[in-house]
């Protein structure tokens, strides 16, 4: 059981301390990763904005974090809770069954997604953003904040 424990606590080290370094190295030039999908076709996959929604997150800028990817802000917590369940389990016998409820999430996930993506690219629905509008709405958003 400790060992397992360690195992997990080095495995989400190693994904903290790159995201950490990530972060910094972003915050610093400004360089971040960008979607091929995007760059290839111009839309938005469901995941675009992602990485943008995280950096929101750690500003505690929740309307941004939202503005940058909606159905991972609101699939977040389910994630975090099958996450958490799951590795208890798995530190406490070893061994985890795949309960129903995991399943949901994951159905959950694949239909929300679906649909975020097709919809997030009709752009008269404004759920797609240039880089401008991007930048206009961060703006907006952080002002908002401090009113
Ligand atoms: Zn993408």
């Amino acid at each position: 059981m400790k060992a397992r424990a360690i195992n997990l606590a080095k495995n989400i080290g190693i994904i903290l301390a790159v995201g950490i370094a990530y972060y910094i190295f972003f915050r610093l030039t400004r360089i971040g990763i960008k979607c091929p999908f995007n760059q290839i076709t111009g839309f938005l996959c469901p995941g675009c904005g992602l990485s943008r929604m995280l950096l929101a997150l750690i500003d505690l800028n929740i309307p941004l974090a939202i503005y940058y990817n909606a159905a991972a802000f609101f699939l977040l917590p389910f994630w975090v809770a099958v996450f958490i369940s799951y590795y208890y389990e798995y530190i406490k016998y070893g061994t985890v069954k795949m309960r129903m409820w995991y399943k949901a999430v994951l159905v959950l996930t694949f239909v929300v997604l679906i649909v975020f993506g097709i919809a997030r690219n009709l752009t008269h629905l404004g759920l797609h953003y240039s880089n401008n509008e991007d930048f206009e709405f961060s703006r907006i958003i952080t002002n908002w904040r401090y009113i």
